[in-house]
């Protein structure tokens, strides 16, 4: 879980459905960076809501409910939100913090549904992603400096040779997750592992937000949580747009269309980092040579399900431009985009249908 990523810079707003015109269309900014997109309508049962949580802020739309159920519905998910924020950090006192906890000594741990269910998914994840997603990747990221506000303030120099190695072991040991009659385990090789979410808990997140506001009765409805959305329409009075700005100077903002039930997510080498004697680490580990990525700038992808959105993005600013298509094949992902280390973009076909520059 993200939870020390700065806030967005801006705020940002969101639009009513309907054929969206050029004027009302900007909706939430997804991204590298979020900006202000100013010229959203706002209709009269438009609900709206901020809270900080996951290292980021939530900004909350709904449409279609009175003000006092829409704000219950909101106050129901902000509670539910702040134990999957306690539960799902790797390095905190909660589930998964506990799990790890187990398998730093190889103890085989019970866990519950959620989070069992989010780990057998995200392993199947990881195997599709050529070994470029890997929620095992937490020794690297602890040592690298990125387990907490505390390690990446401190100015320790880069780990060395060695010290890559040793945690390179630990993030390759094998973990199976079970189930059985008895509910849900997770099992270790050997000790050493540090299981961390980071990758797709935030679109596995977004998706249970969406649940929960629909069985309070919502029927339209944006969630976004830093920059990565989810949106809910059965309404069906249209699309919504978010922008999308790549991080650096003087690229284009660009927007893109999003349909009921889907999430976008994008993962940013600008979106956590360290200096380390001058120079600039990301947040991003790649798995196979434990060090922090350098390939890309950004990766954002858009689908249905929300932890395989936010699985992909990871795994394709990992890869990089060498393995956008296969990845993309493999993960089984339409809509993507890719700004390299270069700057240069890369898209699917189906994003490029969908990407509009302003
Ligand atoms: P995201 O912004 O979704 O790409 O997630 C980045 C976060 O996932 C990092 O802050 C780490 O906690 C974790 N992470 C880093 N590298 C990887 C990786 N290769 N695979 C899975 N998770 C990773
Ligand atoms: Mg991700």
């Amino acid at each position: 879980m993200r939870r020390h990523r700065p806030a967005p810079r801006g705020t940002l707003s969101t639009a009513p459905g309907g054929r969206l015109s050029r004027r009302s269309a900007l909706c939430g900014l997804a991204g590298l960076a979020a900006v202000p997109l100013v010229g959203c309508d706002s209709r009269p049962q438009k609900t709206s809501a901020r809270f900080a949580q996951f290292g980021t802020l939530v900004d909350i739309s709904i449409w279609d409910l009175p003000q006092r159920e829409a704000e219950r519905a909101i106050s129901i998910l902000q509670r539910d939100y702040a134990v999957l924020n306690r539960d799902w950090y790797a390095w905190g006192d909660g589930e998964l913090g506990q799990l790890n906890r187990s398998l730093r000594r190889a103890v085989e741990a019970p866990v519950s549904a959620p989070l069992g269910e989010l780990l057998q998914h995200g392993l199947r994840l990881s195997a599709a992603s050529r070994g470029l997603f890997d929620m095992r990747i937490g020794p690297l990221v602890e040592l690298w400096g990125f387990a907490s506000a505390a390690s990446m303030a401190e100015s320790t120099p880069a780990p060395g040779d060695d010290a890559i190695r040793a945690a390179l072991d630990r993030a390759r040991l094998h973990v199976d997750v079970l189930h059985d009659g008895t509910g849900w385990r997770v099992r270790a090789e050997a000790a050493g592992v540090l299981l961390d979410l980071g990758g797709i808990a935030k679109g596995d997140i977004l998706a249970r937000g969406m649940a929960r506001l629909e069985s309070e009765g919502v029927s339209r409805a944006l969630i976004d949580a830093g920059g990565d959305v989810a949106v809910m329409d059965h309404l069906g009075t249209g699309p919504f747009r978010v922008g999308i700005r790549p991080a650096r100077e003087g690229e284009a903002v660009r927007l893109l269309e999003l349909q009921h039930g889907e999430t976008v997510t994008t993962s940013g080498d600008y979106a956590r980092y360290r200096e380390i004697g001058g120079r600039r680490y990301a947040h991003i580990i790649d798995p196979r040579t434990g060090r922090p990525s350098e390939e890309a700038r950004s990766a954002t992808v858009v689908h249905q399900v929300g932890a395989r959105a936010d699985a992909a993005a990871t795994a394709l600013i990992v890869g990089g431009a060498p393995e956008f298509d296969a990845v993309c094949d493999a993960m089984r992902v339409e809509t993507a985009l890719l700004v390299d280390n270069q700057g240069q973009m890369r898209a699917t076909p189906e994003m490029r249908v969908r990407l509009e520059t302003i």
